[in-house]
C-alpha cells in the first residue's frame, strides 16, 4: 500500500496545481524552485541547506535505530526496480527458474519474441520516469509546450531525455542492485552507522540452528529453519541472510515473506526471519534506546526546530537595502541630510505585492525615486533608487544604523536595516 501511495505521488505530484501553479517545482536552471506551493528563491538557499542537513542526519538516525530501511522502503531505485520494472520482467518472462531457463535458453522465436517485447517496455517506462523527472524541473505546462513544438526547436532538451531514459534503461535492465552495493554510498555506510542494538532484517540464528530439512510428521529436535533456501532464491541482492547482516541488504523484506510463508506450510511460528536487533535475537532481550539513539535524536529535535522557525519566520517579501556604491552623503535643504540607496524587492507569492516602508528608529523620511510605494509583481522582483532623509540634528556619528519596518496592507511584515553615512565626527 505504502509504495502504491508513493508511486501515485512521485507520478502525480507535477500535475498539481493550486490557483494555476504547481505545487511542486524544482527549475534549478531558472533558480525558481515551489515546494508545497510556497516560493523559494536562490535567497532562501540556507533553508535548502539546513533542510538537506536535516534530511541526512535523519537518515543516519533512522538507520541506526532502524537499519537500511529507507532503502527497503523510501529509495526509488527499489521501489521501481520491485514494484515497476520486476513485475513487469514477471508478466513477460515468468518466475524466477522461468527467468533463468530463459536466460540460458538458444535465441529461438519465444525468447527473441519475449526480449524485444521487455526491452520495449523497459524503454517505455524509462522514458516515463525521464519524463516525471524533467516535469519536476521545468512543470508540466513547459513539458506539454516542448511535446507540441517541433524537436528540431528543442534538440538540446530531448537529447538529455534520451541520455537519461538510456541511463534508467541500463540501471533495471541491467545494474539493479549493483547500484545498492557498489555505487550508493549511503550503502556504503552501513558498516558504520549499525551497531547491535540496530533493528535490522535478520535470521533468529538461535532458533532457526541447527537447520536441517523438514520431515512430514516428525518431532522436531534441531533447529527451526527447514533450510529450503527459499530466503536466498527471493533476494534480489542474491544473499544468504542466515549469513547474518551484510552490506548488500536492502531491507526489502522479500525473505521474511518467503520464509513465513514457508513457516506456514510446516506449522512452525512465523518471525524467523524478522525485524531485530542483534541483541534482541542473541540475548533474547527487549529493544532498548541507548544512549547514541537520544544523542542523535536530540540532534536532530534541534535541527528541525531551526528549520521549522526558518520556514514559519519566512516573509513573504524579501527587500535588500544597499547605499549606493561610490556616493557619501548629500546635503539638502531645511538642515537635512540624505543617502542615496539601492533597493532590491523579491515577491515568493503568486499574488501582487503593494509595500510601504516606514522609519522605526529614527525621525526621517524615505523617499522612493519615481514611486510613491514598492510594487512587486507576483512571483517577481522591483528593483530602483531612494533616499532616505534624516534631520542634521539627529546625526550624531559617522555611521548610524536605521530600522526600516516593512508593511503590506497596514500591517507589518518585517523590519529591515542599513546604515546612514554622516560626515566624520569623530565617533
Ligand atoms: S531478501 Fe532479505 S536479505 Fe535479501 S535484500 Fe531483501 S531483506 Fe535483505
Ligand atoms: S526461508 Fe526460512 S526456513 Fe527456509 S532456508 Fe530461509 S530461513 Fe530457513
Amino acid at each position: 500500500m505504502f509504495t502504491i501511495i508513493y508511486l501515485v505521488v512521485f507520478f502525480g505530484l507535477p500535475f498539481i496545481k493550486v490557483d494555476g501553479h504547481p505545487v511542486f517545482l524544482l527549475n534549478v536552471l531558472k533558480r525558481k524552485f515551489i515546494l508545497f506551493g510556497q516560493i523559494f528563491w536562490p535567497q532562501d538557499f540556507f533553508i535548502f541547506a539546513l533542510g538537506m542537513i536535516v534530511f541526512i542526519v535523519f537518515i543516519a538516525l533512522f538507520t541506526v535505530v532502524f537499519g537500511r530501511v529507507f532503502c527497503g522502503w523510501a529509495c526509488p531505485q527499489t521501489i521501481f526496480m520491485e514494484m515497476i520494472f520486476r513485475k513487469v520482467e514477471y508478466w513477460i518472462d515468468g518466475d524466477a527458474p522461468k527467468q533463468k531457463l530463459l536466460a540460458n535458453a538458444p535465441w529461438n522465436t519465444e525468447k527473441i519474441l519475449k526480449r524485444v517485447t521487455k526491452w520495449t517496455a523497459f524503454w517505455i517506462i524509462s522514458f516515463i520516469i525521464a519524463n516525471t523527472f524533467l516535469a519536476y524541473l521545468i512543470g508540466v505546462d513547459e513539458l506539454f509546450k516542448l511535446v507540441r513544438e517541433p524537436l528540431s526547436q528543442n534538440l538540446g532538451t530531448f537529447a538529455a531525455l534520451a541520455i537519461f531514459t538510456t541511463l534508467f534503461f541500463f540501471v533495471y535492465l541491467w545494474l539493479r542492485e549493483q547500484v545498492c552495493t557498489v555505487i550508493c554510498p549511503y550503502g556504503r555506510m552501513q558498516g558504520v552507522l549499525l551497531d547491535r542494538n540496530s533493528v535490522i532484517v535478520a535470521y533468529d540464528y538461535v532458533r532457526g540452528e541447527e537447520r536441517g530439512k523438514f520431515r512430514k510428521n516428525e518431532t522436531r529436535t534441531i533447529g527451526d529453519c527447514i533450510d529450503c533456501n527459499q530466503c536466498v532464491q527471493v533476494c534480489p541482492t542474491g544473499i544468504d541472510i542466515r549469513n547474518g547482516t551484510q552490506l548488500e541488504c536492502t531491507n526489502c523484506t522479500a525473505c521474511i515473506d518467503a520464509c513465513n510463508h514457508m513457516m506456514d506450510a510446516v506449522g512452525l511460528p512465523r518471525g524467523l526471519i524478522r525485524y531485530a536487533s542483534e541483541h534482541n535475537i542473541a540475548k533474547n532481550r527487549p529493544w532498548i534506546y541507548t544512549t547514541k539513539m537520544k544523542a542523535y535524536t536530540v540532534v536532530m529535535a534541534v535541527l528541525v526546530g531551526v528549520l521549522a522557525w526558518l520556514l514559519i519566520s519566512r516573509t513573504d517579501v524579501g527587500i535588500t537595502l544597499l547605499r549606493t556604491p561610490g556616493q557619501l552623503y548629500q546635503e539638502q535643504p531645511n538642515d537635512q541630510m540624505s543617502n542615496l540607496y539601492n533597493y532590491k524587492a523579491l515577491n515568493k507569492t503568486f499574488k501582487g505585492k503593494d509595500i510601504v516602508l516606514k522609519p522605526e528608529n529614527f525621525e526621517g523620511r524615505i523617499v522612493i525615486v519615481g514611486e510613491d510605494h514598492l510594487v512587486v509583481p507576483p512571483d517577481g522582483t522591483t528593483a530602483g533608487t531612494m533616499f532616505i532623509y534624516l534631520p542634521k540634528k539627529n546625526i550624531k556619528k559617522r555611521k548610524t544604523t536605521l530600522k526600516i519596518g516593512v508593511y503590506e496592507q497596514g500591517q507589518k511584515i518585517t523590519t529591515i536595516s542599513t546604515s546612514f553615512l554622516g560626515p566624520f565626527t569623530g565617533n
